[in-house]
């Protein structure tokens, strides 16, 4: 579990316009955070740096407190869930599920990824389908794979990027109640990035509305409801 913290952070590609300007944000132990905004606004970037995919230009990241700038993205224990699943067609549930485990080579035995594994895959209902490929799976429960993969990593964060911009309406309204009944069980916390009003107004504690760059508001859905 963990806060993170973010400190005036600032990302510039070369000598543009800054992708992220000076956003500073407190994310609560356990919260659920949305960053919602119009295309390009910067909330990939901004994603992408809190997991270390992206050099911080200036200002700070810290988690629980500490500094992690120069953190390599696997000494930050955070886990991202991508949009497309990136799951591995010739591998069974069980083994897309394992698999961040299998890349700690030696860290776990056997043992311990199967029960790993299959405590994920109970939580996320997904026990009687371990021995499936991907394309035997609904569109929902491949999303279920996905963030099995996340669970299994005890990470201290989940980042979403998206998750269900390529599904259809009816999947979509499905798996928003499946996240965020997923995120309360286990009550990790979630920063979850969309362009879809829906999603921000149901899925999470707060809301953080990017445009350009700039961060310009936060607030519950409540909140940004009830604004005139
Ligand atoms: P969003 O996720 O909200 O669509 P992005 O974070 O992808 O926004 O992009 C924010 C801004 O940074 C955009 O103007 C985009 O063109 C720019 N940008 C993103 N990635 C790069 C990159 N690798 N090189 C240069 N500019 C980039
Ligand atoms: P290496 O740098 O050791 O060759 P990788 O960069 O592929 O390996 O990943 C090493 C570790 O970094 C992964 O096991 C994972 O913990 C973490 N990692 C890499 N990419 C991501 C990501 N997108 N989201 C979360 N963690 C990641």
């Amino acid at each position: 579990m963990a806060s993170i913290t973010l400190k005036n952070l600032v990302k510039k590609y070369g000598d543009g316009f800054p992708a992220v300007n000076d956003i500073s944000l407190d994310i609560a132990d356990g919260e659920f955070i949305i960053l919602v905004g119009p295309s390009g606004c910067g909330k990939s970037t901004l994603l992408r740096m809190i997991v270390g995919l992206e050099d911080i230009t200036s200002g700070d990241l810290l988690i629980n407190g500490e500094r992690v700038n120069d953190k390599a993205p696997r000494d930050r224990n955070l886990a991202m869930v991508f949009q497309n699943y990136a799951l591995y067609p010739h591998l069974t549930v069980f083994e897309n599920i394992a698999f961040p485990l299998r890349l700690n080579k030696g860290k776990y035995s056997d043992e311990q990824v199967k029960k790993l594994v299959n405590d994920a895959a109970a939580t996320l209902e997904l026990t009687e389908h371990l021995d499936r490929k991907p394309a035997n799976l609904s569109g929902g429960q491949r999303q279920r794979v996905a963030m099995g993969r996340a669970i299994v990593r005890q990470a201290d964060a989940f980042l979403f990027d998206e998750p269900l911009s390529n599904l259809d309406a009816k999947l979509r309204g499905q798996m928003r109640s499946e996240i965020s009944q997923m995120q309360r069980r286990l009550g990790v916390t979630s920063v979850y990035v969309t362009h879809d009003q829906t999603e921000a107004m149901t899925l999470g504690d707060r809301v953080a509305v990017l445009k350009k760059g700039i961060l310009q508001q936060v607030a519950s859905p409540r909140e940004l409801y009830e604004q005139p």
